[in-house]
């Protein structure tokens, strides 16, 4: 296709076009290496009975490589002043709807349901750094029908979430996604694969949605307090950090007995702790408020 982009020359061409200025506050860094591009695609496993949900399309260079792919994509993009430009550069594909919104406001479960009759989606993006983990826990927690998430995220990020206990980049994200996802790491991406370049380094990685969570826990939103507490405090140990945490009415017996009952030693930081750890630290103590 001619107006294909994914090449820094089409990517110039198109922004002097339209005199398109890129804004810092909406994450703006476009993808220019088709490579990448390829393997994204490739992560995502895409088949042509898919629908898929692209956040911020920019000037539409993945949404050419998704909808070659895909039954269907339904790219989201923020910037009226990209809309125009997706126009021109989608203009030979019947299978894109563009909605111009903030992904965060959006009801994407009824964007599944109208787009793919309620069944799972799949989600890929290049996405905008500074919304990473508000996109990527609204998907999960709002229950929307989902396949996998295949996104470019800042390193670090992509780091904490494989993370596993005992190591520095674990912490409370590693564990809410790994709750609902199988977490995979495709490739480290350089700064000099975007125009602009950012000022971190870049990586893609692949979510597989769990069809149920890997660990049985009676009350999810009490693990989750009990992790955030362990890590808000992450230099004291798990018992400290629990009896110091405000939002927690344990007393500092029941949080003791909760922490015997699982084998663990007194002394233990909640950075320690696997997954089914903190699942039996929270069906523990939530036999307490029974
Ligand atoms: N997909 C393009 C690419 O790879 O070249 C652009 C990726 S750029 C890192 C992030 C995109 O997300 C930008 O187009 C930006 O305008 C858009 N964006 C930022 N915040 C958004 C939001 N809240 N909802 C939807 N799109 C958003």
């Amino acid at each position: 296709m001619e107006n294909k982009l994914g090449n820094p020359q089409k990517t110039i061409e198109i922004i002097q076009k339209y005199q398109f200025a890129f804004q810092k506050k909406f994450g703006q860094n476009f993808l220019i290496d088709g490579r990448v591009l390829e393997k994204i695609i490739a992560a995502a496993e895409i088949t042509e009975e898919d629908m898929v949900l692209e956040i911020g399309p920019g000037i539409g260079t993945m949404t050419q490589y998704l909808a070659e792919q895909a039954r269907q994509v339904v790219a989201v993009e923020i910037d009226k002043n990209l809309i125009p430009i997706l126009e021109e550069t989608l203009k030979d594909y019947k299978n894109i709807t563009v909605i111009n919104e903030d992904i965060l406001k959006l009801n994407i479960g009824e964007l599944a349901e109208k787009y793919n009759q309620g069944k799972p989606i799949k989600v890929v993006a290049n996405l905008p750094y500074y919304i990473t983990t508000p996109i990527i826990m609204g998907l999960f927690e709002s229950n929307v029908p989902i396949a996998n998430i295949t996104v470019m995220v800042q390193k670090e990020v992509a780091e904490r979430m494989q993370a596993g206990p005992g190591t520095k980049d674990y912490g409370a994200l590693s564990l809410a996604v790994q709750y609902y996802a199988s977490p995979y790491i495709v490739a480290n991406v350089p700064p000099n694969c975007f125009i602009p370049r950012p000022s971190v380094g870049s990586a893609v990685i692949r979510l597989t949605r769990y069809e149920k969570p890997p660990v049985e826990v009676l009350d999810s939103r009490l693990m989750f307090d009990l992790i955030r507490a362990s890590f808000n405090q992450r230099r004291k140990t798990l018992q400290n950090s629990l009896n110091n945490a405000q939002n927690l009415t344990f007393t500092k017996e029941q949080i003791a007995n909760a922490i015997l009952s699982l084998d663990l030693p007194a002394s233990v930081r909640g950075e320690a702790l696997t997954l089914e750890q903190f699942a039996g630290l929270a069906n523990a103590l939530k036999k307490c408020t029974e």
